[in-house]
């Protein structure tokens, strides 16, 4: 095992070794590692809903532990098959199919769908479930730089009508950057050289949307992209993956998508959580307003306070680093004031783009808020801690 210990040592060397760290949450915002409470803004949990009740306390008694088997064998239950209809009525679509995480769902369904002889475009800052899907799938995949229309019109005009079929794959709400894709321009690009859509609404679904579907809706594009992914660990609180479309996209994964045929299903009692927390997810507007105009103070607040924010309202929000070993340095002092905010640093991003990144609930207090504000601060002698 000398090779692993040399790539560890490197990875210490470099301020890029990780470990999970023991972490105990005490409420939507509050967790406790090492023995201190901290305001935890490295969580993706936007409405809260991860800290709501389980539902399956009251509906679901005896309880298994686990499914028992993949979906197609005989771990595919009535409570499954409700979560995925709840999932296509939500989304306003003919059906929807559940992976055990976001992760499968991305991987399974891209590999499955694109495939030998086509083109496969990819945006250069996609999570690394498009990205891994991309590696299984047999198509030619190229990626283009962030958000480039540009460079993806040029790939397109120079190798469309080498390849049978033609995919373009993003995150709608980039995970890390917090920004959102260019849909409109990538869907005309699309419809200029026929091309299909897939996207990934993972932290767009409940944020964006007057119902709640995601920046696809938002857009005003529900149409037009024909093969939509999410997850269920974001803004519904809970864990898991699907994907959602036709009923023939739907039947064409539950057959081909390698995550899912060969993969145990979710427990049954996540399945009924899950579609209680999904089934508050539409009526949710009023918060999601509160969270989107929260964001866009904060990152207001920010820039005025001399920090390299961008403008916008989403509610992940990069603040950009010299390096990874000054990302790590400021996340460290601040978890000393009572904060946790990840460094986030490669390989989950390029070399030379470093950042804090807050993630905001809608259970942050203004005081919470204030204070890290002020923590922030390289000169700060830690104005406060956290509270409960
Ligand atoms: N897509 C994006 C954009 C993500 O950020 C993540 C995870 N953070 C996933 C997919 C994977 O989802 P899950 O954690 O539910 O597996």
């Amino acid at each position: 095992m000398d090779w692993m210990n040399q790539a560890l040592q490197q990875r210490r060397k470099q301020t890029l070794f990780r470990e999970a760290k023991v972490t105990k949450r005490l409420s939507s915002t509050l967790v406790e590692i090492n023995g201190q409470t901290l305001v935890n803004f490295g969580a993706n949990d936007y409405l809260g809903l991860s800290w709501s009740s389980a539902e399956h306390s009251k509906n679901c008694c005896p309880v298994t532990i686990g499914s028992g088997a993949a979906p197609l064998l005989s771990g595919y239950s009535e409570h499954h098959a409700a979560l995925e209809s709840s999932i296509a009525d939500f989304e306003s679509s003919e059906a929807a199919i559940v992976f055990s995480t976001g992760y499968a769902a991305n991987v399974g369904t891209i590999s499955a769908v694109a495939q030998e002889g086509d083109l496969l475009l990819s945006d250069s800052l996609n999570h690394a479930s498009l990205i891994d899907g991309c590696r299984l799938s047999k198509a030619k995949s190229i990626v283009y730089p962030h958000s480039d229309m540009q460079a993806v019109h040029q790939i397109l005009s120079q190798h469309r009508s080498q390849f049978k079929r033609c995919y373009l794959a993003t995150d709608t709400l980039f995970s890390m950057n917090g920004d959102l894709a260019k849909l409109l321009e990538i869907v005309s690009l699309a419809e200029t050289f026929d091309m299909a859509v897939i996207v990934d609404e993972a932290h767009a679904t409940g944020i964006y949307g007057k119902n709640g579907r995601g920046w696809v809706e938002e857009c005003g594009l529900e149409k037009q992209i024909a093969i939509r992914i999410g997850t269920l660990s974001k803004a519904i609180g809970s864990v898991g993956g699907f994907a959602h479309g036709s009923q023939v996209l739907v039947d064409y994964l539950r057959n081909f998508a390698r995550t899912y045929v060969y993969s145990t299903s979710m427990p049954e009692w996540v399945a009924i959580s899950t579609k209680s927390n999904l089934a508050r997810l539409s009526s949710m507007s009023r918060e999601r307003t509160i969270l989107r105009s929260k964001s866009s103070d904060l990152r207001h607040r920010l820039q005025v306070a001399g920090f390299q924010v961008e403008s916008g309202d989403s509610p992940i929000i990069p603040i950009r680093m010299e390096s990874a070993e000054i990302a790590v340095d400021r996340s460290n002092r601040l978890r000393e004031f009572g904060f946790y905010i990840p460094a986030i640093r490669p390989p989950t991003i390029p070399a030379d783009q470093s950042m804090l990144r807050v993630s905001l609930s809608i259970d942050h207090t203004e005081e919470q808020i204030k204070s890290l504000i002020n923590s922030l601060s390289p000169n700060s002698a830690g104005v406060a801690q956290a509270t409960r």
